[in-house]
């Protein structure tokens, strides 16, 4: 009859198998995987505003639910909370698989010190239910800690997220025909012998060191995402992200733009590691959110660097940050860490040609934009709002 004939005309289901990531002009179905993270969090805000569906994966490692909050009740919007190390079954056109802590704070800990706060928190935590007097945690415990009280061997655990983690999301783009973007690093090049760092530069990492579970497993995740690739026709995008700053970067998690806002804002000395003449390029949020999304939307595996090419010492980002905040402030030098690159500035020749991308916000215009941010929050938390 004519109405079989309808339903057959017009399928209202997709087809079993690959299909492409745009079907028309039918808005799509995608996920962000470490959606409630700092960099995750914005990358749903342009995806919603421009019209998509979106699922957010967290296990809310690092991320907070506070960061997605105001999309809480639009019904284009879900939040799973979600350990990427486990399988999921999901329909989607497209995945960014961010899912990943990204600050030094979370897997530099030398693991013995590790343990030894774990036990030491878990003390003060136990007191802290016991007290009667309604005490921040947050004033009693290191901040970083906070997150990981319950989980220990954060180095394997880091390295399981990259490696698992992200074979779990290629099985997934592999069975639904999804488009698949890693977030990588600018960590795979380690300590660079090359500079500034074009992709085509293989790297120079410490395979045995004490960021490796970052490094490698991230170096792991892009050899992960080429096989399925060219072994199982997945589309793939692979971005290089340079260090990124803006709002919602966790407060005092330990990266050296989070740390040196807080401490300015704080009235503290602004802890500079080693000498202060190694040197990093500092990208706003917003201009990776666009990296990531023309990378996506264009026919470009990579990988492909996004990052602002400006170049910084840390001590001539400690200048930008008196300047910008509190010219009064004090440096304070401490021991570097161990395995600290001594240099770090994208070529981004390739995403310029390629997906007509570059970074617009400089350091000076971007810095202020995450200022107010903090200060709410940190006032929030003084409050005991925070925790
Ligand atoms: P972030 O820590 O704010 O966000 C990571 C998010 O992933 C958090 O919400 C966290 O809860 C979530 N997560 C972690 N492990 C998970 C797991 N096993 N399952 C589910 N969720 C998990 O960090 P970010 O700065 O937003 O970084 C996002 C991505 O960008 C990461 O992959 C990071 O490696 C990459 N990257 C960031 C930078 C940077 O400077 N921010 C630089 C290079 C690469
Ligand atoms: N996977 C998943 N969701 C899916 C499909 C696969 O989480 O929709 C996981 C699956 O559990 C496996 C991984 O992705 O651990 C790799 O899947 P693939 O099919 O490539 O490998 P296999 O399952 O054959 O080992
Ligand atoms: N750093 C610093 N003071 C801090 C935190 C970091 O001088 O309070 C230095 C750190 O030694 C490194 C640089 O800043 O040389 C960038 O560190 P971050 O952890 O932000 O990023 P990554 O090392 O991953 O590039």
């Amino acid at each position: 009859s004519s109405n079989l004939f309808s339903v057959v005309d017009q399928p209202r289901y997709r087809p079993v198998g690959r299909v492409p990531a745009q079907i028309g002009n039918r808005r799509k179905r995608i996920v962000v995987t470490g959606g409630a993270g700092f960099v995750g969090s914005h990358l749903v805000d342009k995806l919603i505003a421009r019209g998509d569906d979106v699922i957010g994966i967290d296990n809310f490692f690092t991320g907070r639910r506070g960061n997605v909050v105001h999309h809480f009740g639009n019904p284009r919007f879900e939040l799973i909370r979600h350990d990427v190390v486990d399988p999921i079954l999901l329909e989607v056109d497209e995945i960014y698989h961010l899912a990943c802590p990204a600050s030094p704070v979370h897997y530099k800990y030398n693991p013995i010190k590790t343990i030894i706060s774990f036990v030491l928190s878990r003390i003060f935590l136990l007191e802290y239910c016991r007290s009667p007097f309604s005490i921040p945690c947050s004033k009693m415990i290191p901040y970083p800690l906070l997150d990981y009280l319950w989980i220990e061997n954060l180095d394997i655990r880091l390295y399981k997220t990259n490696v698992m983690g992200t074979l779990n999301m290629l099985g997934l783009a592999k069975r639904i025909g999804a488009r698949f973007l890693l977030t990588s690093t600018s960590d795979v090049y380690g300590d660079p012998l090359e500079h500034p760092q074009k992709e085509t530069y293989w790297g120079h990492v410490n395979p045995i060191g004490v960021r490796s579970c970052y490094d490698e497993g991230k170096r792991t995740a892009e050899t992960l995402t080429m096989d399925y690739h060219r072994g199982a026709g997945v589309e793939v995008r692979i971005a290089r992200i340079f260090n990124t700053y803006g709002p919602r970067m966790c407060l005092d998690d330990g990266r050296v733009v989070s740390n040196f806002v807080a401490q300015a804002i704080r009235k503290q000395p602004l802890t500079v590691y080693g000498d202060g003449l190694q040197t990093r390029s500092f990208q706003y949020v917003s201009d990776l959110v666009d990296g990531l999304v023309a990378l996506m939307e264009g026919e470009h595996v990579g990988p492909f660097n996004l990052g602002n090419p400006g170049e910084f010492t840390m001590l001539e980002l400690a200048e930008v940050v008196k300047e910008t905040i509190d010219p009064s402030a004090r440096i304070e030098f401490k021991s570097n860490t161990e395995d600290d690159p001594h240099k770090r500035k994208p070529d981004i020749t390739k995403a310029k040609e390629l997906l007509n991308w570059e970074p617009k916000i400089s350091l000076r215009e971007g810095l202020p934009r995450m200022v107010s941010d903090f200060r709410s929050r940190m006032l929030n938390e003084d409050e005991g709002k925070g925790l």
